[in-house]
């Protein structure tokens, strides 16, 4: 390989780090590594959710992730510490006319897409659909002014329409395991960008930290496969450099069911505590017959 990689793992304190997590961190680690010498290996703690981050967990990522014999390059980049950023970004879409306030509740989007027929649990359950986009400049200032509480979303087809074109045809990105992919965010309707708590979504944040943080090569689970498509029209969108990705598989449990961070058996400090040594906790995340060419 011959570019200097800059990858990043990027861990939400909202929880304990678990086997998954450990994966995660060693892939990156090691695909910073394994370019150039001088690949840099970053971290990023994604605590934009204040309701959610809690300090202790982000002091347990530092301890546990050290406690692999990981070394990370500093400054560690904290979200909330660049919510200028995010904000900036958010006028630049704003000004373009690319976003609009979402007044729906929660109850409101499911009764919606029930009426609209989408099949209980099916892809479209939780893909927003629309309503909000061509409301009545006037009803939108009226509740704006009433203090009814919104979100910002994204208008996905409008977005699209203007990135392709600016860009002379389809977008597209590439993934170092499925290779070259056409960017098609459509299927995930208009995302949220921000909300009143939280000023910058995930798709919104990544974006701008990716671009910040100079990350050549993001890593990372296939649970975010398709939010990879958004983030490439918010690359376009925004004027950011575009990435090169590589999607990993998700570390199961015993029954093949994806960990979470309620996984608390598989948390690295239960593992730790229960005499695991760090070379048998990397064992057991499969990392190394992953790589082994
Ligand atoms: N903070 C995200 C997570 O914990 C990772 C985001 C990313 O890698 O883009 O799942």
């Amino acid at each position: 390989m011959s570019t200097l990689e800059v990858t990043r793992f990027a861990p939400s304190p909202s929880g304990l780090l678990h086997l998954g997590h450990a994966y995660a961190a060693l892939f990156a680690a090691r695909a910073a590594a394994g370019g150039r010498v001088g690949g840099r290996f970053l971290l990023r703690i994604e605590d934009i959710d204040g309701d959610r981050a809690r300090p202790e967990f982000e002091a347990a990522i530092f301890a546990d992730l050290a406690w692999l014999g990981l070394a990370w390059e500093e400054p560690v980049r904290r979200q909330s510490d660049h919510l200028a950023d995010y904000a900036h970004a958010l006028d630049a879409l704003q000004a373009r006319g690319l976003v609009y306030p979402c007044f729906c509740s929660r109850k409101e989007i499911a009764a919606e897409i029930a009426r609209a027929g989408a099949a209980p649990h099916g892809p479209a359950e939780s893909v927003y659909p629309g309503t909000c986009r061509a409301l009545d400049a006037g009803l939108r200032e009226a509740r704006c002014a009433a203090g009814v509480p919104f979100a910002l979303r994204l208008d996905m087809a409008r977005a699209l329409a203007e990135a392709e074109a600016e860009n002379g045809g389809a977008l597209t990105w590439h993934d170092r395991a499925g290779g070259r992919q056409c960017c098609d965010p459509r299927p995930q309707g208009d995302i949220v960008l921000a909300r009143k708590d939280v000023p910058a979504s995930y798709h919104l944040s990544v974006v701008v930290d990716d671009a910040a943080q100079d990350i050549t090569l993001v890593t990372r689970g296939a649970d975010l496969f398709e939010a990879s498509h958004v983030h490439r029209l918010l690359q376009q969108l925004l004027g950011l450099p575009v990435p090169q990705y590589h999607h990993h598989r998700l570390v199961t449990d015993g029954q093949g069911q994806r960990l979470a961070k309620r996984s608390a058996a598989l948390a690295l400090s239960a593992l730790r505590e229960a005499g695991r040594s760090p070379a048998e906790v990397i064992a057991m995340s499969g990392i190394e017959e992953d790589l082994t060419p």
